[in-house]
């Protein structure tokens, strides 16, 4: 029976660490502050900022919301961006992507300040995860996967790592990560030949394939560590990941729930992002 990497266990320590910089912050009269800009009402961004806000409200980050018609135009929209970016109080900042077809998303993402850029949808942000250098934060998910890897204690120097997934938000980014913690890795996608097999060899699994279950039994080995990143609902209307846990679960040695696993991470580190913004400019 694996062990089961959980996304609270995680979460908790995270929360911690967030809290003790938020009391320094606080010392130094400086309240961290989101903002988040949303335009229209999209039910999925919407219970997203209620989970941002509420845990933001729990961990003594305040949130400042711009709530913007569907129809907004483009000029209106980069007027708020500009005025989040000049406001020193406001140190971190959430829009909801994608965008109404409207709107001239890679534009409106990158006029956004990086130091501000607390979900990686800036250039710079993304730069700043291939080259190292301090630039922005990196996306949110794979780093929630990096914090369950580190909570857990699983070393990646020297091992075989696979990233099922080539998306610039988790796959990708991720597969930067774990080079950065010293794994040889690989990217899977759907052009990849015998993909059972390359996954199988892997001692370090991620997955981010937007695909229920896709991953079963034939892809995994012995002492495998999965992560599984999907967010999906089933025939039965339940959440589920890209992992079939059932058939994974009794296989390897770690894997990840869902729900309660790297979704339930993201949040925090998303928070924490706001945090280090702003411990980066009055610490
Ligand atoms: P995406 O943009 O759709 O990318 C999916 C990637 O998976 C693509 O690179 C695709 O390959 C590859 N893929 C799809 N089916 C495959 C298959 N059968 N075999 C091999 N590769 C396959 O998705 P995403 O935005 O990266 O998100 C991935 C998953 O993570 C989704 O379930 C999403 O809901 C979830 N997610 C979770 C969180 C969280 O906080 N937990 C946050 C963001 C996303 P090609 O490039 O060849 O098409």
């Amino acid at each position: 029976m694996a062990k089961q990497l959980l996304g609270k266990e995680v979460t908790a320590a995270l929360n911690e660490r967030i809290k003790a910089d938020v009391a320094k912050l606080e010392a130094k009269g400086v309240k961290p502050t989101l903002g988040i800009i949303r335009v229209g009402e999209n039910g999925s961004d919407i219970s997203y900022e209620k989970g941002a806000t509420k845990r933001c409200e729990t961990l003594g980050v305040a949130c400042e919301k711009f709530l913007l018609p569907e129809d907004v135009s483009q000029e209106e929209l980069l007027a708020v961006i500009d005025k989040v970016n000049k406001d020193d109080n406001i140190h971190g900042v959430l829009l909801f992507r994608p965008l109404p077809k409207h709107l001239n998303q890679s534009l409106i993402e990158n006029a956004l300040d990086p130091a501000k850029d607390v979900d990686c949808m800036t250039d710079g942000s993304m730069s700043g995860v291939f080259t190292g250098k301090p630039i922005g934060f990196p996306p949110c998910t794979p780093q929630a996967c990096m914090e369950i890897l580190d909570h857990y204690g699983i070393d990646c120097t020297g091992k075989k790592a696979v990233v099922v997934g080539r998306s610039l938000v988790v796959g990708k980014p991720a597969a930067m990560m774990l080079v950065k913690k010293n794994a040889t890795v690989t990217i899977c996608h759907t052009r990849t030949v015998d993909m059972p097999s390359v996954v199988r060899e892997a001692d370090i699994v991620i997955v981010a394939a937007g695909r229920a279950g896709v991953v079963d039994d034939t892809y995994v080995s012995a002492g495998q560590t999965v992560i599984d990143v999907g967010i999906n609902v089933n025939a039965e209307g339940k959440l589920c990941g890209d992992v079939d846990f059932a058939k994974v679960e009794p296989i390897v040695d770690a894997i990840t729930p869902v729900p309660g696993g790297v979704g339930s991470v993201t949040t925090s580190v998303l928070v924490g992002h706001v945090v280090e913004a702003a411990m980066r400019k009055f610490a």
